[in-house]
């Protein structure tokens, strides 16, 4: 029986994760479910799951949390904060944790599980952009096992599992959907609205990644994600959209083959390789009928004059050091500040740029040295808001 801790639970990769789980419940059982700020959501998955342990990230709430899994009459012990998740995710309640905490902040208690040697399901991308160094070193010492989950990585961890194969690695090509304004210029994309901007055409996910697949910036974490992952350059990683989004990466090897993996658009594929690797088990998503999809798999490179996010990255990636960390902090300010309708959808590459451009890249020594990076990155990013949503 694997004991998994779900964090991010309420969000959209918690979802697939625990309906994966659901589905095996001789073989795994979560354990601990954490959130950031919705206790009554929480209590419904308490009341569905029944955790040992629900942790609120918001300190305020570890009192409603408590009466609420009381009311329930469930005997959930409620938790709250960074200090208590860092604990639970290193400590035994769990021996598998799905990382899907959104954004830097999922760093804390993805670290703690890479160091204490638990079988990691890695979807919070923004850490490995943010600290990749550091967390590949965790999990090296700590003896973890990662499995990506994000779905390109994840289909490159199938074709490469093995290091004896990774010798032999010539490229990687990811694919990207495109996002909802695939085709349009980048003047026709200066009044898009934010409905218009989640709209996803192949991936049902949460907000701010959704924005990120719209302006390619998903696509650019996820470059640094493969570098970071997979040991390869960045000259060695090229991105070809993919609007089917049914071949969900391809590794190149220097023989001359390429081994690609296809599946269905859903999370809940990639979550099961992760959950029973090397077995295989039944993830709830269908086998791939594709006369059924249309016959076609498509190609196209991006536009990076429409979409300079993803340039921005690759750049990033080139310059090291707190460069991608900047990146990361500034697209989620920008990302934000796009969600709450302060500025608009051009906005997003222009505060991220603008920011790489002041802040230049230092060397990373640190665990510090990149938080103070990921700050001073947010007050600039911060102030670029301010100064264009009062203009
Ligand atoms: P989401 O917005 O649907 O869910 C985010 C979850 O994180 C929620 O449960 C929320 O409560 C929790 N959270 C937010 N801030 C927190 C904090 N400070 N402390 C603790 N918990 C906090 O997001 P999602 O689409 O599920 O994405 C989660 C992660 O997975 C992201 O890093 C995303 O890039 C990655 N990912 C998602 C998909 C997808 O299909 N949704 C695919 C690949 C990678
Ligand atoms: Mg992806």
């Amino acid at each position: 029986m694997k004991r998994v801790a779900v964090l991010g639970a309420t969000g959209s990769i918690g979802a697939s994760a625990l309906d994966v789980i659901a589905r095996h419940p001789t073989a795994l059982r979560a354990t601990v479910l954490a959130a950031g700020r919705q206790v009554d959501a929480l209590v419904e998955l308490c009341r569905q799951h029944r955790p040992e342990h629900a942790v609120i990230a918001d300190e305020a709430m570890l009192g409603r949390l408590r009466d609420r899994l009381r009311g329930a009459g469930l005997s959930t012990i409620a938790h709250a904060g960074d200090a208590a998740l860092v604990e639970l995710v290193g400590g035994d309640a769990c021996d598998t944790v799905v990382a899907a905490i959104v954004g830097a902040a999922g760093l804390p208690s993805t670290l703690a599980a890479a160091r204490a040697g638990k079988r990691l399901l890695l979807a919070n991308k923004e850490s490995l952009v943010l600290a990749g160094e550091l967390l590949m070193a965790a999990a090296r010492e700590g003896g973890a096992t990662i499995v990506p989950i994000d779905s390109e990585h994840n289909a490159i961890f199938q074709c490469l599992p093995d290091a004896p194969a990774r010798d032999g690695l010539a490229r990687i090509i990811l694919t990207a959907s495109g996002g909802p304004f695939r085709g349009r210029s980048r003047a026709s994309l200066r009044d898009v609205t934010v409905e218009q901007a989640v709209a996803h055409p192949k991936w049902s996910m949460g907000p701010k990644i959704s924005v990120d697949s719209a302006t390619l910036m998903n696509k650019g974490l996820e470059v640094i994600e493969a570098h970071h992952l997979f040991d390869v350059d960045g000259d060695r990683i090229q991105v070809l959209v993919h609007p089917q989004s049914l071949v969900h990466s391809l590794v190149e090897f220097v023989d001359g083959s390429t081994l690609a993996q296809l599946g269905l658009p859903d999370m809940r594929t990639a979550l099961a390789v992760g959950f029973a690797w090397p077995q295989r088990i039944a993830s709830g998503v269908s086998g791939l009928d594709l006369l059924a999809e249309g016959g076609r798999l498509e190609f196209e490179p991006p536009d990076l004059d429409a979409f300079p996010c993803l340039r921005l990255a690759f750049d990033a990636l080139a310059a090291g050091g707190t460069a991608p960390a900047v990146l990361n902090a500034a697209n989620e300010v920008a990302v934000s500040a796009f969600l709450q309708r302060r500025v608009g959808f051009l906005s997003i590459p222009a505060i991220v740029e603008d920011t790489l451009a002041a802040l230049p890249a230092i060397p990373a020594v640190s665990l510090d040295a990149l938080h103070d990076a990921d700050a001073a990155a947010r007050r600039h990013a911060s102030r670029a808001v301010d100064d264009r949503s009062s203009a």
